[in-house]
This record gives C-alpha cells, structure tokens and sequence, in this order.
C-alpha cells in the first residue's frame, strides 16, 4: 500500500478505544447502541478458548447485553439494507445508464485505495454508505424515535472484524443526520478484552437474541463476512427483481471461494450479468488498468482488501499456533455459510423488518430520505508523487 493509505490506517489500527467506550458505558444520560459486524460472531469465541471458527451470535448478544447496552442491534440488518440499495442502484445503472463496471462500496480499506490510487475511477463505486454507517445513521434517527430518545444522547457503538472501520467512522461526510453515525468502533480482540475486564465469562452466558427491529436479518446479510458475500447477497435481490421470479436455487457457488480473483456470468432474464469478486487489495490493479483503459467486460465487481474477505480481517482474534490461520479462516467461512443456509430467510429483500422500515421511515430504495441518510460520495486523495 502506498504511505498515504497506510498510515492512516495503521494510526487506527494502534488506537485503542476501550477506554473511551467503558467511559460511555458508565454514563448513565447516554442511550447505548451497539451494533455486530457479520465476521465477529465466528471468532470472538476464540478469544475465550472455544474452537476456531465457533459460531456464537446468541453468547455475543448476551454478553452485550450484561455490559450494559440498551440496545443491542445488528450490521447484519444494515447488510440487508446495503443490497436494498446497492442491488437498486445496479439495476438503476444497467437499466438507465451510470457508470460501469460498478464497484462495491463496504470495504472502507477498498474505497480509500480507490480515492488514492485510481482517483478517476471513484464513479464507479457504488454511493452506498457501508452497513457499519447505514446502521449508525439509522441508530441516530430512526432508533431514536423508536426509544423516544434524543438522537444527541444516543452512543452508536459498532463491533468489527476491522481496524480500518475506525477511520471510516471518522469521516466527516459520514454524519448526514446531524450526528456522528458510529462514535466508536471496537475491534473483535477489544470487545474480547472489554469483556474480560467486566468479568463476563463468554462461554457459560445464556444465549440471548438481538433486539428487534433493527437486530433481524437474513441468510444475505450473514455471508457479508466472506469474500464473494456481498456479490451473492445482491445477485439473490437482483435476479428476483430483473426476473420477477423466484430464485432457484439460492447458493451463487461460483462467486464463492477464497483469496485472488474469481469471474463469473449469470442469467438475469435476457440479460447476461458478467462478475467479478477480488478477494486481496493486490489482485486487483490488473483489473483497474481495464477499467481505466475502457477494457472491462464486466458489469459488477466486489473487493475486499482482506485475503478472505472479513473473517480474516485485522481485528479479528489472532491464531497464535503457527500453521493454524488456514484452519481458522475456513472455520469461520464455514460457519458463515452455515449459518445462512440454517436461516430460514436467505434474500435481503425477504427481511420482514426492512420492508416495515422503508413503509415507515425511509420511503423507497434510492428515494430521498435513503439517499440522504445512506449514501455518500467520495474524494480525491491522490498525492502528487
Ligand atoms: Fe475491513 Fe478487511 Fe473487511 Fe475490508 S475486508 S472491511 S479491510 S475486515
């Protein structure tokens, strides 16, 4: 990576917030809102002794819980919402025009490499904010409604598999409410550690649920954690709504796999959508020479800058036994899937509490309270050299 998107990245990563977030918790006028990114429930587990790749959401909902959050919502309901969105605006752009290839937008370590590095090809990431800031911004608006609470009192707190996440938090465009979406972000190793330091015993907690409305999510949102998740997320939502007919079969498996660059086209109707998922920032400048030569045959390409995708991301609970990180990462990819296929809802779209919150609060994907508050726009930081 080049100095300019490094250091601030490793800045963040060396910054530890716990302490700031034990102060919140202590702070008895704040209403506390935590959100889960999808990687985290299948390693925090490591943390305290269970097997690589444990799957523990109910353990991590109780446990947040007996720290002292009032609510305890979910980034998986935020991915959800992301494919709303992110499936809306690709359609939009194959059907109306815009440009493509489109670009994802939720690996905030992708989306500075682009403005860096390849600076006139920013239109072609999608404007969707990441689920981390869908959540946030919804938490300060929505969820404050809900509480009958003052959006200024509310403390958005979001868990994450991802050092990078704190700089994307600090953005300054990523306050279109009026308030910060995320005030603090924990990495899985510090809420581990925050845990511990509260004495909550991870592994003898009572499974509990998330909260309800903006804790609910599909088998779409899950697989965010791995590579290749995001790309099967909004091609279940794309297909049904190009085809107006249901999906066959849910399992996109050729857009599934591991680190490197995977290509693949699917029929949606007439049309026939080539892919492209790139799991490793390094894969992918070959792909950008395309582009920006006018060269790309294809329509939509996912990054994600950690080798298989957020499950193996810098936050994540380090795998101390020399020759164990290949296990660990296809634990946690396994649990990942498994826990999509055991849902009994797989299709963003199908996500009973997305569809109530655009009845009642957003309007339609694309529409203007969802264009306020969930998308953004990015800038140059290219350095002369
Ligand atoms: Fe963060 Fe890595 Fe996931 Fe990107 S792929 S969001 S850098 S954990």
């Amino acid at each position: 990576l080049l100095p300019s998107v490094r250091e601030p990245l490793f800045a963040a990563y060396n910054r530890g917030d716990a302490p700031r977030v034990k102060a919140a918790l202590a702070d008895p006028g704040l209403f506390k809102i935590v959100q889960c990114a999808p990687a985290v429930r299948v390693a925090i587990a490591e943390e305290f002794g269970l097997p690589l790749g444990s799957l523990t959401p109910g353990k991590m909902a109780a446990a947040l819980k007996t720290a002292g959050f009032d609510r305890i919502y979910d980034t998986n309901f935020a991915a959800d919402l992301t494919i709303m969105e992110e499936s809306s605006e690709l359609v939009q752009r194959l059907t109306q025009g815009g440009r493509m290839p489109m670009f994802t937008s939720c690996c905030p370590a992708w989306v500075k490499y682009v403005e860096d590095t390849y600076p006139e090809l920013i239109p072609h990431l999608s404007s969707c904010k990441s689920p981390q800031q869908m959540a946030g911004a919804l938490f300060k608006t929505f969820g404050a409604k809900l509480d009958e609470v003052e959006p200024a009192r509310v403390y958005s707190l979001s868990v994450m598999p991802c050092t990078c996440k704190k700089f994307e938090c600090e953005r300054p465009e990523m306050a279109a409410s009026g308030y910060h979406d995320v005030d603090a972000v924990l990495t899985t190793r510090e809420l581990a550690q925050l845990l511990k330091d509260a004495g909550i015993d991870f592994d003898k907690l009572t499974e509990a649920e998330f909260d309800k409305p903006l804790g609910t999510y599909t088998g779409a949102g899950a697989i965010f954690g791995v590579t290749g998740g995001v790309m099967e997320a909004a091609l279940r939502t794309a297909y049904e709504w190009v085809t107006g007919q249901s999906l066959p079969e849910l399992d996109f498996t050729t857009v599934r796999g591991g680190e490197g660059v995977r290509k693949a086209a699917v029929k949606l109707g007439d049309l026939e959508l080539k892919v492209v998922v790139v799991a490793g920032l390094k894969h992918v400048r070959e792909l950008l020479e395309q582009v920006k030569a006018g060269k790309a045959d294809f329509h939509f390409i996912e990054v994600m800058t950690c080798p298989v995708g957020c499950v193996s991301g810098g936050g994540q609970p380090k795998v101390l036994i020399p020759g164990d990180k290949p296990a660990a990462y296809a634990g946690r990819k396994g649990s990942i899937y498994n826990h999509d296929a055991a849902l009994s809802l797989r299709k963003s779209h199908d996500n009973p509490e997305i569809q109530k919150l655009y009845e009642a609060f957003l309007g339609k994907p694309l529409g203007s309270e969802s264009h306020h508050l969930l998308h953004t726009h990015y800038t140059s930081r290219r350095q002369e050299e």
